[in-house]
C-alpha cells in the first residue's frame, strides 16, 4: 500500500482517473462497473504520462486520441458548435496539439472524465456533467458545471440527453443526424445492432427496464449515425431503428425469452 505523496497529480492506471494527490485506492476501480488489475493498482504522475495527442478524421467530425493508447483507451470527438468545436467525451492527456476555441467539454459518464481539469484550464471552458454522477469527480475545478433533469439544450442544435443504464447520469449527445454515445449505447462489432451494459468488463448486464427506459429516451430523436467510444466505432446507417429493435432484443434476452 503506498502513501500519500502531496502535491504531485497522478492517474490510475487503469481508468485514467486523475487525483491531486496519490489516493490510497481508485474508488473509480473499485466499483464494479471497473476492476482493480490482479497485480494491484498503480499509478502515474501526470508529467511522466508520455503520451501525444492525435487529431484525425473520424466520420463526419474529427476524433482526438493518445498514442500509445493509455487506461480505457477512448477517443474524443470535436463537433462544430457556436464557431469553435465542443469536446465530447474526454482523455487522460490535454496534449501537445492545437484544437483551436473549445466551446466545452461534455462527458457521457465517469469513466472518461480523467483529464477534463486540464482539458477545460488549458482552453478556459465549461465541462458539463450530469448531477447524478457527481459523487465519481476525483478532481473538482470551478470549469465544472453539473446539469440536473433528462436534457440540456446547449445550442446550435446539440442535445444532451441523459439516459442512465451504464451510470446514473449517462448521457449521449445528439446532433444532426448522429448519435455520439460513449459506453451508454454501445457500439458493437455486428454494426446492425449496440449493445448496453452496467459493466463492460465485468459483463454485468443491466436489467430491462433500464435498457427499454434508454430506448424511450432517445425514440423522440432521428438518426442515422451512432458514434461509439473508440476509433472506427461507428454505426453509418440506421441508428435511431438500431438502436430500438437491439434495446427490445436485449430486453428479451435477460427475461430469459427467445431472442
Ligand atoms: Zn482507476
Ligand atoms: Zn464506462
Amino acid at each position: 500500500m503506498t502513501g500519500i505523496i502531496a502535491d504531485v497529480i497522478v492517474l490510475c492506471e487503469t481508468c485514467g482517473a486523475y487525483f491531486e494527490e496519490q489516493p490510497e485506492r481508485c474508488p473509480i476501480c473499485e466499483d464494479q462497473r471497473q476492476y482493480v488489475p490482479e497485480a494491484g493498482q498503480r499509478w502515474v504522475p501526470a508529467g511522466e504520462l508520455g503520451r501525444k495527442t492525435v487529431v484525425r478524421p473520424e466520420g463526419a467530425f474529427e476524433g482526438v486520441g493518445l498514442e500509445p493508447s493509455f487506461a480505457i483507451g477512448q477517443r474524443a470527438l470535436l463537433v462544430p458548435h457556436r464557431g469553435g468545436r465542443l469536446m465530447w467525451d474526454c482523455l487522460p492527456y490535454a496534449g501537445d496539439a492545437d484544437l483551436g476555441e473549445l466551446t466545452g467539454i461534455a462527458i457521457s459518464h465517469p469513466h472518461y472524465y480523467t483529464g477534463m481539469v486540464d482539458w477545460a484550464r488549458a482552453y478556459d471552458c465549461t465541462v458539463y456533467l450530469h448531477a447524478d454522477d457527481r459523487e465519481w469527480i476525483t478532481r473538482g475545478d470551478s470549469h465544472i458545471e453539473l446539469w440536473e433533469g433528462e436534457t440540456l439544450d446547449l445550442g446550435d442544435g446539440l442535445t444532451l440527453i441523459r439516459c442512465g443504464g451504464h451510470f446514473a447520469g449517462g448521457t449521449v449527445l445528439h446532433v444532426g443526424d448522429a448519435l455520439l454515445s460513449g459506453d451508454i449505447v454501445q457500439v458493437i462489432p455486428d454494426r446492425g445492432w449496440v449493445g448496453f451494459m452496467y459493466s463492460y468488463p465485468n459483463l454485468i448486464p443491466l436489467p430491462a427496464e433500464s435498457v427499454l427506459a434508454i430506448a424511450a429516451k432517445l425514440e423522440p430523436y432521428a438518426y442515422e449515425t451512432i458514434y461509439g467510444a473508440w476509433w472506427d466505432r461507428i454505426v453509418r446507417n440506421d441508428g435511431a431503428a438500431i438502436v430500438q429493435r437491439s434495446a427490445e432484443r436485449y430486453a428479451r434476452a435477460v427475461r430469459g425469452e427467445p431472442i
